[in-house]
C-alpha cells in the first residue's frame, strides 16, 4: 500500500516483528512506528496501527497489517478481518513457493545473478526498435586463483565480481553469469559509446576493488567484449557471439582491456 517501505528491513522490536515472534497480535502504542524504527518518516496516522501474524500451519510466514488506530475487539470488521487473516497465511506460503521455483529456474545458484537461459529469453523479447549493448566479461587468469587458493577463493571471487557488476549497472539493466567464469551485461536502450563506457568502468571497478581472502588481499582483472546493435551488428540474437568474439580479442591482446566488436587489428 505504501511505496515508501518496499525492501525496507524491520527491525525484530518493532511491532511487526513482535507478532511475527510470539504469533499474537501486537498494536502499537504511543507515537511507535508499527514497522518500528528506521523505516521512512510518516505521517502519524500512518504509523500506528496493528500487526495479526499470519500462519501456515504452525509456521509464521509473515504479518497482515492493519493501520489507524487498533480495533475494538467487538469492531464488526474484525469479522471480515479473521477469514481473511486465516486464509492468508496459506495462500502467501503457496505463493512463495512458487515464485522461489521460478526464481531458482532463472538465477544463477552461486552468485545469485541471472542465469543463460534467461539472459537468452531476455535477448529474445527484447526491442528491435532502440540501440542496445552487450558486454561479456570473463575473469583473467582465474585458473591460477583457483590453483593457488583453492575452489573456495574462486567461488569468493565469483559472488565479489557479481556484486561489482551489479553497482556497476542500472536498474533495468540485467547482469547475468553465463558460464564459470564469464559474465553478460544487457543494457538495453543504450548505443555502443555508452557501452564502452560502461564496460570500461566495470574492467576499471573491477581492477580497483581486489578481492580479500583470508585477510590477504588478490588484485583481480578481467578482459571485457562490447558488441552493439543496430552500430556493429544487426540482429540482437547475434549479440552474444559478436561480443564472445570481442573478448577473444581483449585476451589476445593482453587481458584487463575492453575491445569492441568487429574492430580490426
Ligand atoms: P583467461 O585469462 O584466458 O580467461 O584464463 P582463465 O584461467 O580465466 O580461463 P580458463 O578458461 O583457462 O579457466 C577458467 C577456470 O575457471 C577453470 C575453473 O577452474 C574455473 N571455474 C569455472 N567455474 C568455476 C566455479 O564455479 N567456481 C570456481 N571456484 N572456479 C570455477
Ligand atoms: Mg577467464
Ligand atoms: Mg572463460
Amino acid at each position: 500500500a505504501d511505496r515508501r517501505l518496499s525492501g525496507v528491513v524491520l527491525v525484530p522490536d518493532s511491532p511487526v516483528g513482535r507478532a511475527i515472534a510470539s504469533q499474537i497480535p501486537v498494536a502499537t502504542g504511543g507515537t511507535e512506528d508499527v514497522f518500528g524504527h528506521g523505516v521512512p518518516e510518516r505521517r502519524r496516522g500512518e504509523r500506528s496501527g496493528t500487526a495479526y501474524p499470519l500462519m501456515d500451519g504452525s509456521v509464521v510466514v509473515g504479518a497482515f497489517v492493519v493501520l489507524g488506530p487498533p480495533l475494538d475487539p467487538n469492531a464488526p470488521m474484525l469479522d471480515d478481518l479473521s477469514p481473511l487473516i486465516t486464509e492468508l497465511g496459506p495462500r502467501i506460503a503457496a505463493a512463495r513457493a512458487v515464485h522461489d521455483a521460478e526464481r531458482r529456474a532463472i538465477a544463477d545458484p552461486l552468485t545469485g545473478l541471472s542465469n543463460r537461459r534467461e539472459l537468452e529469453r531476455v535477448l529474445s523479447s527484447a526491442s528491435r526498435s532502440t540501440a542496445s549493448t552487450l558486454i561479456y566479461v570473463d575473469l583473467d587468469h582465474f585458473k591460477k586463483l583457483n590453483d593457488t587458493l583453492g575452489h573456495p577463493a574462486g567461488d569468493a571471487a565469483l559472488k565479489h565480481v557479481a556484486r561489482l557488476l551489479e553497482t556497476a549497472v542500472r536498474d533495468g539493466d540485467l547482469v547475468a553469469r553465463v558460464g564459470g567464469e564469464e559474465f553478460a551485461v544487457w543494457l538495453p536502450h543504450t548505443g555502443l559509446r555508452e557501452g564502452l563506457e560502461v564496460a570500461e568502468r566495470i574492467r576499471r571497478s573491477i581492477a580497483e576493488k581486489p578481492l580479500t581472502w583470508s585477510g590477504a588481499v588478490y588484485p583481480l582483472t578481467t578482459s571485457c567484449g562490447v558488441a552493439s546493435c543496430p552500430e556493429l551488428v544487426g540482429d540482437v540474437m547475434n549479440l552474444p557471439a559478436a561480443a564472445d568474439a570481442a573478448l577473444y580479442r581483449a585476451k589476445e591482446l593482453g587481458r584487463n582491456r575492453v575491445e569492441k566488436a568487429g574492430s580490426s587489428h
